[in-house]
């Protein structure tokens, strides 16, 4: 695992306005692909443009971020069900490390 970020990934085809450009009648002559990341920063919404290259990355990244989060997920349902020696165990750990 290498990269992590949140967000996701849209490869989006556009129009340009151009009255006499294809993309006007044909959707298939759209142009693109583009690539956008779009996520979430402090509580406002980002969008980016990125090369495809960048976008394979990125794409990566966002899986790694789920995979986290699932697994923060079922660790956090485990934790109660473990409690009883979850605790001590980590409490030793934490005494061990001040000193
Ligand atoms: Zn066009």
């Amino acid at each position: 695992m290498d990269f992590v970020v949140s967000g996701t990934i849209h490869k989006r085809t556009k129009v340009c306005g151009r009255k006499n450009c294809r993309c006007a009648v044909d959707p298939a002559a759209r142009h693109g692909p583009y690539y956008e990341w779009s996520r979430r920063q402090e509580g406002r919404l980002f969008h980016s443009i990125v090369t495809p290259e960048q976008a394979e990355v990125l794409s990566r990244a966002i899986h790694n971020y789920r995979e986290i989060k699932q697994l923060l997920a079922r660790w956090e349902l485990y934790v109660p069900l473990e409690t009883r020696g979850y605790l001590p165990l980590l409490y030793s750990k934490l005494e061990n490390t001040q000193s």
